[in-house]
């Protein structure tokens, strides 16, 4: 099973490089490629019944094949093909080697749309996919279709995955206990990868794919399973949650903690003081007080010599939590030090504080988990905006120190079968309450005939001594041209204000310039800020309370929400204007979810509903492994199913290796 690809019968070293760029590297990931949808060839379409404009599987004959160029050496063949109801034409164009393939004679399934066109008549062009049925293909009657890549057509992918389960099926170990298989009514293991692949009836599509989604969702709860026991059986740090470091903290705080501040609080001093190790989510809507209470927890190790590390998803919010807490705890003889990709200056000497093991807070990115970092008394980790962050990565951080407490943050709403998923392995804390004193934002839709008036509006707001941010379009997966569309937003804006600073942070800038760029902003100095969504993440500047989002309709219903969450932070009343093309009805659905509500879990419902779950979980934005048969929201009986399939297992003490469970940090036992 773990057999290079390359030496595969069928496999050359050049297919296998193309192999590898859709993640197949061994045998075994052959057999787990699994095709994303099948033809039905049991019942093709009469030629004669064809309709226009409509995708269709026809069983023909070809009758008889030319092949010619234009003038700009572009090359057309040209083909009539009949079955007994009747003949049409086929056109393709640029596959001159069609003519030696497709003899008159040779029976083929095509696959196309019927069109009609003024010079052809009633033709099929460039038929989307064609076979030569041969002996070898003729009882194929479902056939797989499988992502591809460039370089490799469906016919050869098929072609190699047949060799290799015909070789290789018999190899695949079944490590699931006969009882759990027949407790969870699961098919065979080898049955369902053949049927998965080269179903004998679609019907039994389903209860093989469920086997295998069953087998992923399992191997990934008991991996968080283990280690949470494993993690609960290593004697954590006993934090003392009194003392004088506490206590001036607490007295310089500008305000009282919220109710639900008070009570999550409780539960993370109280998990601090226990000798358990903490393994602790935080949960709450965007500027809830989060950052606020964890570092509440920070002052505790502190207090008690230890180091306490936050770690955040981008250099601008690393930045923006190391300026918020630094001046929330300078002046109580608190240090805290910054450790980013970009941050060079002090790079050596914090190093040498974190290895001397200094108490002290850092606050880093993504820099804080490589190999060179090493600290020698962490006792405390948060996590901020743990989607962002693999399980993984997770685990990287922790095993920077020994059974330290663990604090991890979200400011997203997660169902809770996802949450179970995702976090199975950490108690819950919510916060649902805001801070008082909070505005409610007013949310408007701005069309393009109002945008005078909405700089009007402005204008007036920033004579007031406000701020605002302007939000550019994502323009294209591209992040240069993201970049233009900003500049040009600059430019516009300029020339609209150009008694105003107006400033532009992206997230192609580097660290030092972003940085010089947000104290601009926090000092008032740039009263308009133009972003490209790299804003989206944590920023908190109370004083700029308007919002405008250009170009609305291009974003997702989440990623307004979570935009908009950076202005309601002060006491002034707070706007966000939604400026664009309402022209769809998801962008309508958009627009009116936002004027309609400001809660976050509302929010995502509807989020859900709209976009379905495919784009509103994808498995790569949550840090999840990449599941090949298992889909997170759809498949809630079974997650539930295989994590008390997996408790069951690890009671039964299984060898977890025979399973394939990865185990993040400390070695398997
Ligand atoms: P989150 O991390 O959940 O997004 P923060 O901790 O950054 O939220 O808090 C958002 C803002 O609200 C910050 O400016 C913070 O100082 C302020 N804040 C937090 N808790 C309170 C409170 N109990 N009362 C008033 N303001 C608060
Ligand atoms: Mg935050």
């Amino acid at each position: 099973m773990q057999t290079q690809i390359r030496y595969q019968k069928g496999v050359g070293p050049k297919l296998a490089s193309i192999l590898s760029k859709i993640g197949i590297e061994t045998v075994e990931d052959l057999i787990y490629y699994f095709p994303r949808e099948y033809e039905d060839r049991r019942d093709p379409v009469q030629v004669s019944r064809l309709e226009l404009g409509k995708d269709a599987l026809i069983k023909v004959e070809i009758v008889k094949v030319s092949a010619s160029r234009t003038k700009r050496n572009f090359s057309i063949t040209k083909g009539t093909v009949k079955d007994a109801s009747g003949s049409i034409k086929a056109i393709w164009f640029n596959q001159p080697f069609l003519i030696r393939v497709l003899k008159p004679g040779t029976p083929i399934y095509m696959y196309g749309k019927l069109e009609r066109d003024p010079y052809s008549g009633e033709v099929m062009f460039n038929p989307r996919d064609y076979e030569i049925i041969s002996s070898s293909n003729s009882g194929d009657l479902i056939v797989p279709k499988y992502p591809l890549t460039e370089g490799i057509t469906q016919r050869m992918l098929r072609r190699i995955i047949k060799l290799a389960l015909n070789e290789g099926l018999k190899n695949v170990h079944d490590p699931m206990p006969d009882p759990i298989k027949e407790k969870f009514k699961l098919e065979e293991l080898q049955w369902s990868i053949l049927m998965l692949h080269f179903p004998s009836d679609l019907k039994l599509v389903e209860s093989a794919r469920r086997r295998i989604a069953f087998d992923e969702l399992l191997r990934f709860q008991m991996g968080l399973i283990y280690n949470r026991k494993k993690a609960d059986e290593g004697k954590g740090i006993s934090f003392g949650i009194e003392g004088g470091l506490i206590n001036k903290f607490k007295s310089k705080l500008p305000f009282e903690f919220t109710g639900a501040q008070k009570r999550v609080l409780d539960e993370i001093l109280s998990d601090m003081k226990s000798s358990k190790v903490m393994n602790r989510l935080l949960q709450g809507d965007v500027g809830c007080g989060k950052t606020v209470v964890a570092l509440y927890a920070m002052v505790a190790a502190v207090q008690n010599g230890y180091q306490a590390a936050i770690m955040a998803p981008t250099e601008i919010l690393a930045g923006q939590h190391f300026a918020k807490i630094k001046s929330l705890v300078d002046d109580i003889g608190i240090e805290v030090c910054l450790l980013t990709g970009s941050k060079k200056d002090t790079r050596k000497e914090t190093l040498k504080k974190l290895k001397d093991g200094i108490p002290l807070i850092i606050v880093g990115t993504h820099a804080l988990i490589e190999g060179t970092v090493e600290f020698s008394r962490l006792g405390l980790v948060v996590i901020d905006e743990q989607h962002r962050f693999g399980v993984e990565q997770r685990m990287e951080l922790r095993e920077k120190g020994k059974n330290l407490d663990l604090l991890v943050m979200t400011a997203t709403p997660i169902p809770r079968t996802l949450a179970l998923t995702l976090y199975g392995d950490l108690d819950r804390s919510v916060i649902d309450e805001m801070p008082p004193g909070r505005t409610k934002i007013i949310t408007r839709y701005v069309s393009e005939n109002e945008r005078a008036k909405l700089y009007e509006f402005i204008r007036g707001q920033i004579k007031l001594g406000r701020q605002c941010y302007v939000v550019c379009p994502l323009v294209e997966e591209s992040e240069k041209l993201d970049l233009k569309a900003a500049e040009e937003e600059v430019k516009l804006l300029k020339k609209v204000f150009p008694e105003y600073n107006v400033g532009l942070i992206h997230g192609r800038m580097k660290g030092e310039l972003k940085g010089k760029v947000m104290s601009e902003f926090l000092d008032t100095s740039i009263k308009i800020l133009v972003s490209t969504t790299v804003i989206e993440v944590g920023i908190d500047v109370p004083n700029s309370t308007i919002m405008v989002i250009e170009h609305c309709q291009r974003f997702g219903l989440s990623q307004l929400h979570q935009l908009r969450g950076r202005i309601g932070r002060g006491s002034e009343q707070s706007y966000c204007f939604l400026v664009g093309e309402a022209s769809s009805g998801s962008a309508k659905a958009r627009i009116d979810a936002m004027l309609k509500t400001t809660d976050g879990f509302k929010i995502a419902e509807a989020d859900l509903k709209l976009r379905g779950p495919g784009e509103f979980f994808g498995a790569r934005q949550w840090g999840l492994p990449n599941f090949r048969a298992a889909d997170i929201i759809r498949d809630e009986d079974i997650i539930r199913e295989a994590r008390s399939a997996a408790t069951m297992l690890l009671q039964s003490k299984v060898s977890l290796q025979d399973f394939g469970v990865k185990f993040w940090g400390s070695k398997l036992e």
